[in-house]
C-alpha cells in the first residue's frame, strides 16, 4: 500500500471531510505528545493521516502547538507527503478573503517556538532556500485550477508568532517588504517537515486583510472566522482531488533526501542519546542508534 498522505489541518479544519476512517493513533513521541490523535484512513480510496493542528477543540495556541510532536508522529506512521492548511491574513489587494494560495517562500518572525529537532548531540543544517516541495505544489495548483477555485502559487509568507493580530504599523512594515500572506504556523512546520524529509505543502486560506488598510476595522475574530468557514469547504474540495492524485503518483523530488548532506557531527562524535533520540529520521544515513 503506498505511504499515507499526512494532512494537518488549521484553523477551522478539525476534521477531514470524506475520510473513511480506520483507526486513530495517539502517538508518543521523543518530543512529547502531539496536538492530539492521528485519524487514519482512506480518502477516496487514498490512504490518508489526519492531524488537528490545535488540537480537538482548538486548545493549543500556534506558540503552544507541539509542532515536532506532531511532524514526529506522522512521520513514524509513514507519511513521506504533508499537505498542511492555514487560515492567513491578505498584504496585498490582490490576495482577496476567500481565495486559496500556494506559499512559495516564508519570513520567519516567531521567537519563542522550538523549530528543529536536531540539537543536543546531533547537528544538522537542511537546505532550506526553496522551503516547499514544487512538485506537491504544483498538484495542488492544477487541481485547484481544474475546480475554478481562485488560487495562486509562489507567495511569501509571513510568519508571526501571535496570538494577537499585528498591529498597523507591524502589517504596513511586512506589506512593504513584498510579502503576501501573513499567519502564525506554516514556517514553523516547514522546517520540521524537511529536516524529516517530508514533501511539505501549504495552502493558505484568506481569511482577511490583516490590519494595514486604512478603510478596514483591523482584524476581529468573529469576521476571520466567517470567512474561514466558507474556505475551509473549498480546501476540503482541493483535497479530496489532489489526494487520490499525489497518492498514485510517484515521489520525484529531492525532499526524501534533505539529510543527506546536511548532518555535520561525526559519527564517533554524536551521542548514544542522540542516536536514540533521532533514529528513526538518522538511522538510514548511518546514524541510528544502536
Ligand atoms: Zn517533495
Amino acid at each position: 500500500m503506498n505511504a499515507p498522505i499526512g494532512i494537518i489541518g488549521g484553523s477551522g479544519l478539525y476534521r477531514m471531510e470524506g475520510l473513511s476512517l480506520d483507526r486513530t493513533e495517539l502517538v508518543q513521541t521523543p518530543f512529547g505528545a502531539p496536538s492530539g490523535p492521528v485519524h487514519l484512513g482512506q480518502l477516496d480510496g487514498a490512504p490518508v493521516a489526519f492531524l488537528a493542528r490545535h488540537g480537538e477543540g482548538h486548545r493549543f495556541t500556534p506558540s503552544e502547538v507541539n509542532y515536532r510532536a506532531n511532524l514526529w508522529a506522522l512521520k513514524s506512521l509513514g507519511v513521506e507527503r504533508l499537505i498542511s492548511v492555514s487560515a492567513v491574513g491578505s498584504l496585498q489587494a490582490r490576495h482577496k478573503p476567500g481565495e486559496l494560495r500556494l506559499v512559495g517562500q516564508f519570513i520567519d518572525k516567531t521567537r519563542q517556538r522550538k523549530d528543529t529537532f536536531f540539537g543536543e548531540g546531533l547537528v544538522a543544517h537542511v537546505s532550506f532556500a526553496e522551503p516547499v516541495c514544487a512538485h506537491a505544489t504544483a498538484a495542488l495548483l492544477k487541481a485547484g485550477q481544474s475546480l475554478s477555485i481562485p488560487i495562486e502559487d509562489g507567495v511569501t509568507y509571513v510568519c508571526m508568532e501571535g496570538p494577537a493580530f499585528s498591529t498597523r504599523a507591524e502589517s504596513r512594515l511586512h506589506q512593504s517588504w513584498g510579502a503576501d500572506l501573513i499567519g502564525m504556523t506554516q514556517v514553523t512546520e516547514a522546517r520540521l517537515a524537511r529536516e524529516a524529509e517530508l514533501c511539505y505543502a501549504c495552502i493558505a486560506l484568506v481569511t482577511d486583510y490583516d490590519a494595514w488598510r486604512e478603510e478596514e476595522e483591523g482584524v476581529d475574530a468573529a469576521s476571520v472566522l466567517e470567512v474561514m468557514h466558507a474556505n475551509v469547504d473549498k480546501a476540503q474540495r482541493l483535497l479530496r482531488k489532489v489526494v487520490p492524485q499525489l497518492s498514485c503518483s510517484p515521489r520525484s523530488c529531492a525532499c526524501g533526501e534533505a539529510l543527506k548532506a546536511a548532518l555535520f557531527t561525526a559519527p564517533e562524535a554524536v551521542t548514544e542519546d542522540a542516536r536514540k533520540r533521532l533514529d528513526l529520521l538518522v538511522a538510514k544515513y548511518g546514524y541510528g542508534g544502536r
